[in-house]
């Protein structure tokens, strides 16, 4: 994959509350290009294999519980800069401290249910979004 992809999902909690729209929305207004789109649950299982980064972190187990809690939509983007980009149109990890215009800010009702991943780095986006869609 080239490094101008990143992988996100959008979480149960965002899902839920029919966010799909207003999320993509402000992802294409960003200047993301949806290069790869999918709806899908997660097992704890494959949820747990998802954040198995974070697996010695007090939070992991709810983290886990809460994102095989619905379903969940996971996409590829292309821009640009695509990760550092995303990270900044996404906002703090705790929506207390996201910035106004950010996804988190609008969307995010707490430091876990957080309406949205990022990925963090090149190599890990590449690493996602195999998780999902495989090697293409
Ligand atoms: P980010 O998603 O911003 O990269 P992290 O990688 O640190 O954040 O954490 C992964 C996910 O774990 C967060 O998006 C959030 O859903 C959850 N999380 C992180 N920190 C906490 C916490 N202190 N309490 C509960 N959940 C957390
Ligand atoms: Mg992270």
């Amino acid at each position: 994959m080239a490094t101008n992809r990143t992988f996100t999902m959008i979480k149960p909690d965002a899902v839920q509350e029919n966010h799909i729209g207003g999320i993509l929305g402000m992802i294409e207004a960003g200047g993301f290009r949806i290069v790869e789109l999918q709806k899908i649950n997660l097992t704890a299982e494959r949820a747990g294999q998802f954040y198995a980064v974070h697996a010695e972190r007090p939070f992991y187990n709810d983290l886990v519980k809460y994102m095989s809690s619905g379903a969940i939509v996971a996409a590829v983007l292309e821009k640009d800069n695509a990760v550092a980009d995303f990270r900044t149109l996404i906002g703090a990890t705790n929506p207390a401290n996201a910035e106004d215009g950010t996804i988190r800010k609008k969307y995010a009702k707490s430091i876990e249910a957080n309406a949205v991943h990022g990925s963090d780095s090149d190599e890990n986006a590449q690493i996602e979004a195999d998780f999902f869609f495989g090697s293409k």
